[in-house]
């Protein structure tokens, strides 16, 4: 059985209440009326405070600009906390009546989303390369109503019948109204309502935490100024599971103000074909080798006896998938040896199927716990609740480097500490002279490469040192490469200090 923490609780207060509800008379049916009937003045309150409806239902155009702090929770240097801070920024344009749509993230890994009416293109700065988007970028159910509270007043004005009064909150020491509201999109938000003022301080959504599981995201809006006659906060910040992970400044905005501007794509910016759609299948490198084809590639090795494989990503199903696929490729032999290049969450997101499936994970002893709490929150996790049963994983632990060696293959595996991870490592057949790694040296499957980064340079500095003779470069992510285009990249690091 699988266990569903949170309905479970959320139907024991429902089944409390109900029953002291039934002792003083009151039935379900009025409950759920009463909770409506709250909410709207409720409602009316926040609209009156940012305006009243005319002027938030007119915002036609709009502009910001902020400078932004990521806590990377998922992606950080360390396990865990203090998580890596990157500094970056966001900014987002749009055009109502004109259809027209951009929001730009600057920091280390530069993007842009720029859509015009139907047409939508994802652009990657690193690289200079467009790629149509698979679908139209939605602006209206995703974004900007989540980041401009004067817009998620409309919008709880606009979905006033699908919005129950749920309680109230203490944020700062001020109460709070706190309405439920089902979105658009069938996900449910609570808006934390200042009683007195009306402005929105908080909304919250259901989140599956990739290490804790079923958690709650909070998102915060501070220092509201006036702007064009609209309350604005000037500070926005968010929650996951209890810890801060993300901080906004606002430095520039504009209600209503010509946009017309701000929907160019930049000079200098190429346009190729999307990159092609993961496909499932396993691809043989060299016999009894297999590598995954598409967005997360993992790596499996036929020891003769056994399997051994490399990396969890694209999650629980996609190691269901190519586990099965291999019951044919390998005769049903059994996974006993799992590596994992690092403990970023496209990594490790499979890692319940692969204990699942019995293997005995390779990794060091911080990771080692690390893992564990991963394979223990997926059995608890509502997106996850197809996922297999929970098991208690083995490990083997390693500081190094470690050789698993059979009569018919010798699999090398090294820690390369760098920047992007320092439990970090890489999988040599000296024999094949394959190597496969994650994230640093990606090729991507269209266009040109990005240049070597700190990333590349600081895994390149510890990676030559090892001297392997390698002539397949294997990836995670992105095409096949050779040795010599990864000492391509290592030289023009060099020539361009
Ligand atoms: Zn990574």
């Amino acid at each position: 059985m699988k266990r569903h923490p949170v309905y479970v609780i959320a139907g024991y207060v429902a089944a409390t209440v109900s029953l002291s509800l039934a002792a003083i008379g009151v039935s379900q049916a009025e409950v759920f009326l009463d909770a409506y009937t709250k909410a709207q003045p409720v409602i009316d309150k926040a609209v009156n405070a940012y305006g009243g409806p005319e002027k938030i239902g007119s915002i036609e155009t709009f502009h910001i600009h902020e400078t932004t702090k990521i806590r990377q929770r998922y992606q950080s240097r360390k396990l865990g906390p203090p998580f890596d801070i990157v500094e970056g920024s966001t900014d987002i344009a749009f055009d109502r009546a004109n259809g027209h749509f951009r929001a730009s993230f600057g920091g280390p890994f530069p993007t842009m989303q720029i859509r015009h009416g139907d047409e939508s293109q994802q652009i990657d700065l690193t690289r200079m390369v467009s790629t149509p988007a698979a679908a139209p970028i939605d602006q209206n159910t995703h974004f900007i109503n989540r980041i401009v509270p004067a817009l998620l007043a409309n919008k709880l004005y606009q979905r006033a019948q699908n919005v129950t009064w749920a309680g109230q909150s203490r944020i700062n020491d001020r109460l709070n109204d706190v309405l439920s509201i089902a979105w658009d999109t069938g996900q449910m938000y609570m808006v934390h309502v200042d009683s007195e003022t009306g402005l929105i301080r908080r909304y919250d959504i259901l989140a599956n935490d990739f290490v804790v599981g079923d958690t709650i995201a909070e998102s915060y809006f501070d220092e509201y100024e006036t702007i064009d006659g609209i309350p604005t906060p000037m500070h926005r910040w968010q929650r996951m599971a209890g810890q801060q992970t993300y901080d906004a400044y606002v430095q520039e905005i504009s209600y209503n103000g010509d946009v017309s501007s701000q929907f160019e794509i930049p000079e200098g910016v190429i346009a190729v074909d999307a990159a092609p759609p993961p496909a499932s299948e396993l691809r043989e490198l060299t016999a009894g080798v297999w590598i995954g084809n598409g967005a997360y590639q993992n790596l499996y090795v036929d020891m003769g006896d056994y399997l051994l494989s490399v990396d969890a990503g694209g999650g629980t199903a996609v190691i269901k998938g190519d586990l099965a696929q291999l019951e044919s490729l390998a005769d049903g032999k059994p996974l006993r040896y799992s590596v994992i290049t690092h403990h970023h969450s496209d990594h490790t997101a499979g890692v319940d199927a692969l204990a699942a499936a019995g293997t005995t994970f390779i990794t060091t002893a911080d990771s080692r716990e690390y893992l564990t709490g991963i394979i223990a929150s997926r059995s608890t996790a509502g997106a996850n609740a197809t996922t297999v049963e929970p098991v208690t994983p083995k490990f083997e632990t390693v500081k190094d480097r470690d050789v698993v060696e059979s009569a018919t293959r010798r699999v090398e595996i090294y820690r390369v500490p760098n920047a992007h991870a320092e439990d970090y490592f890489i999988v040599y057949l000296p024999a094949e002279k394959i190597l496969f790694g994650a994230d640093v040296f990606n090729f991507p499957p269209n266009g040109p490469a990005a240049p070597a980064n700190e990333n590349f340079q600081t895994f390149w500095d510890n990676f030559s040192k090892l001297g392997l003779d390698v002539e397949t470069v294997a990836n995670a992510h992105g095409r096949l490469g050779t040795a010599d285009e990864l000492r391509t990249r290592a030289g023009k690091r060099l020539a361009s200090r």
